[in-house]
Parts: C-alpha cells; sequence; structure tokens
C-alpha cells in the first residue's frame, strides 16, 4: 500500500466487538483476567494499551519500519533511546540538534557517564573521523534545527555500520512523508510527534521506529521499564492526525517554497535557508534523499535585534510562539526561544545569530502568508 492508504488504514482496522470504523480511546489502566495470568493479551495499560498500538502500528509502517514504540513526548522517546546505552558510552551527535536534546544530552545523561562528542555532520568526513575513535550510537537530525543543514543519510550510516554503531535519526523536521530513514540504512528513527505527526498543536508526544526484532524488544523494554507512556487520549490525537499527514506536507511544501522564494527576493531579508531553494548549499542532497521539505524555513533580517523583535511583533496571521509542524504558521526567535538552552558561544559558533527568524510556514492561504510577512518586513 502506499503512503496515504496506510496512514489511514495500518493498525486501524475496525474494532472487533463494535466495528467501529475509528480505533477508539481505550481509557483504561487495567483489564480483567479470566484466572490469574490468564488475560486477553491485555493486563496494565503501561505495558499493553489498544489505542497506543494502532499508533505505534500506522508510524511503523509509514516509516518503512516494522516495530513502532510511543512515547510521552520527543524527548521522553529520547531518553528512552539514550537508555540503550551504559556508562563509558560514547555518542556522535550532529552539532545543530533541537535544544532540548542537547540540554538532555549533555545536562542529563553527560552525569551518567556517556560521552557525547558533536560534529558537523553535513561534512561526512567530520563523522567518519568522530566515529573512529570507538562510538556506540550516531545521533543525527537532517535537516538540522534551525540550520536547516543535510546529513548524508546513506554515507554517514554505512560509516556508523562498519564501525559497530548504531544509526538513529530524529526526522521530526521532514515527516516520514518526505524521508524514510531507515531505508537509507538508519537502524533507529525518532520523531516528537509534537510537530507533523501530530499536526495541530495539540497534543505532545513521540514515537521511536525501527525493524530489528531484538532491539525493538530493548526499546520495549525501557517503555515499560522506565514508563514514559503516552495516554491513550494523546495516542488518538497524534493517530486522528496522521491521517492527512501525507495532504498536510504536500501543502506545507507548497506554501513554504513559495514564502522562502518571497523572502529571498525581499530586500529586508540577508539570506533564507530552505533546502529547496537553489541557493542552498545542500540543495543536490536535498532532492537526491528527499521527496520534498516540510513548512520550515529560517531566514537572516538585514537589521539587528531591535529590527527583529518589531518584526516578530508585527506579524498577524503567523503567531510568535516556539514548536512547529501544525497547520497553523508560526514564527520564532531561536536565540531567545527555542534555543536558549544553548551555550551563547554554541549558538554563536552554529550561527545563530540576533537577526535570525524561524518559520513554520502552515496550511493557510499562501496569498494571505506573504501579505502579513511583507507587513511586518516594513517595520524592520
Ligand atoms: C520538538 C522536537 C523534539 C522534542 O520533542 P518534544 O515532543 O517537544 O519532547 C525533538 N527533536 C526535534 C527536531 C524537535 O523539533
Amino acid at each position: 500500500m502506499k503512503f496515504n492508504t496506510k496512514a489511514i488504514h495500518s493498525g486501524q482496522a475496525p474494532e472487533s466487538r463494535t466495528g467501529a470504523v475509528v480505533v477508539p480511546v481505550f481509557q483504561t489502566s487495567t483489564y480483567a483476567q479470566e484466572s490469574p495470568g490468564r488475560h486477553t493479551g491485555y493486563e496494565y495499560s503501561r505495558t499493553q494499551n489498544p489505542t497506543r498500538e494502532a499508533l505505534e502500528a500506522c508510524v511503523a509502517d509509514l516509516e518503512m519500519g516494522k516495530h513502532g514504540v510511543a512515547f510521552a513526548s520527543g524527548l521522553a522517546a529520547e531518553d528512552a533511546l539514550m537508555h540503550l546505552l551504559s556508562a563509558g558510552d560514547r555518542v556522535v551527535c550532529s552539532d545543530d540538534v533541537y535544544g532540548g536534546t542537547y540540554r538532555q544530552f549533555e545536562r542529563v545523561f553527560r552525569k551518567h557517564g556517556i560521552d557525547f562528542q558533536w560534529v558537523d555532520s553535513s561534512d561526512v568526513g567530520n563523522v567518519e573521523r568522530a566515529l573512529a575513535k570507538g562510538t556506540r550510537m550516531l545521533w543525527l537530525e537532517t535537516p538540522t534545527n534551525p540550520m536547516l543543514k543535510l546529513t548524508d543519510k546513506s554515507a554517514a550510516a554505512a560509516a556508523a555500520r562498519s564501525v559497530g554503531a548504531l544509526t538513529v535519526v530524529d526526522n521530526t523536521f521532514s515527516s516520514p512523508y518526505f524521508q524514510n530513514p531507515l531505508e537509507l540504512g538508519a537502524d533507529i528513527v525518532v520523531h516528537s510527534s509534537t510537530k507533523y505527526l501530530g499536526g495541530h498543536s495539540d497534543v505532545v508526544g513521540g514515537i521511536v521506529v525501527c525493524r530489528d526484532d531484538e532491539l525493538a524488544q530493548r526499546i520495549r523494554f525501557v517503555q515499560n521499564a522506565v514508563g514514559g507512556v503516552p495516554g491513550p487520549w494523546d495516542a488518538w490525537l497524534v493517530l486522528r492526525g496522521v491521517k492527512t499527514l501525507g495532504v498536510r506536507m504536500q501543502r506545507h511544501f507548497e506554501n513554504a517554497l513559495q514564502v522562502a522564494r518571497f523572502l529571498e527576493a525581499h530586500p529586508k531579508v540577508e539570506r533564507v535557508i530552505f533546502p529547496w531553494l537553489e541557493s542552498h548549499p545542500q540543495h543536490a542532497l536535498a532532492r537526491a534523499q528527499m521527496k520534498g521539505m516540510s513548512g520550515m524555513i529560517t531566514m537572516y533580517l538585514a537589521s539587528d535585534l531591535e529590527g527583529a523583535r518589531r518584526f516578530l511583533e508585527k506579524v498577524r496571521v503567523f503567531t510568535l510562539a516556539e514548536s512547529l509542524g501544525g497547520v497553523e504558521s508560526l514564527i520564532e526567535h531561536p536565540a531567545i526561544m527555542t534555543h536558549a538552552s544553548l551555550p551563547a558561544e554554541v549558538r554563536a559558533s552554529l550561527g545563530i545569530a540576533d537577526t535570525l527568524v524561524r518559520l513554520s510556514v502552515g496550511i493557510e492561504d499562501v496569498s494571505d502568508l506573504l501579505s502579513d510577512l511583507d507587513a511586518a518586513l516594513a517595520v524592520v
């Protein structure tokens, strides 16, 4: 089956007792047993829940994987993956990751003896050199947040495999609609389903997908043993969002491409970063490994912090808010908002300047988005 069919049907057969077409919200903590230890396969909702299972099966299928394991947030999903490691293990990571990922690795797991080496993975040579020192896991985000740098996933995953390291790809920014890292050699895909998967800015969630049975069993063990599971309502909301993922992503892409071209031609904008613009340094790689791009655009204003502030206060259709991937357009200032958890010198080295603005282009009518930006840029 193809993508949109899977989004609507995978893991979502009509419910067996009533024929309910939509997977019900199994809002229960426990399940009746016929005799001690004789049960239906469901004992306790941290361990098994049918609504969560439907979501896990659906996203696993969309990612061309076999096993999905859902969590209460994207960071809870990442935490579960870190629990696959032990003290003394080493992780090589893309240097321009989501701020919360950086914070979790550096401030939670480093003190448990896990070592993180940050590299600019857009040059695979950097990844190969870092891997050579004995590494258990390669952690990639591509495109990165907020600089939208790409990593050649096939080459990086092959390098990791050759030294026995697992490759994890945070695929939040593309969604499974535009790229499937497992198809290019990654072992594990992780998502913040708060973003494009849920798609409506009304739920926080995370999910991990892999193919290997033994690896899935280890992740599922952590899901149950540590317990960062999503509630059935949240699982249901994400699953409801996933049904329209394909149509939403197509529209995000169309709108973002028009917005990116408009901004690139605007005199108040110094530089636009969007992988589908010919000006993006990795445009060819984007076309080779992705089917399209989500609504994420980053730009430098031809101004200063005050100009950026005036611009961000002026937008009306775009909402000034953290997060991304919902149907509504959002805009934010990474240095003050999403990436404030990075030390100032790290921000500076990555290029997260005071004039940097990140857009999550939604699925509104694009003419309204363009006139909103045009009006707000006039005050810069
Ligand atoms: C938001 C985000 C996360 C963290 O997910 P939460 O659901 O907020 O915990 C991780 N990676 C990326 C790329 C994100 O955008």
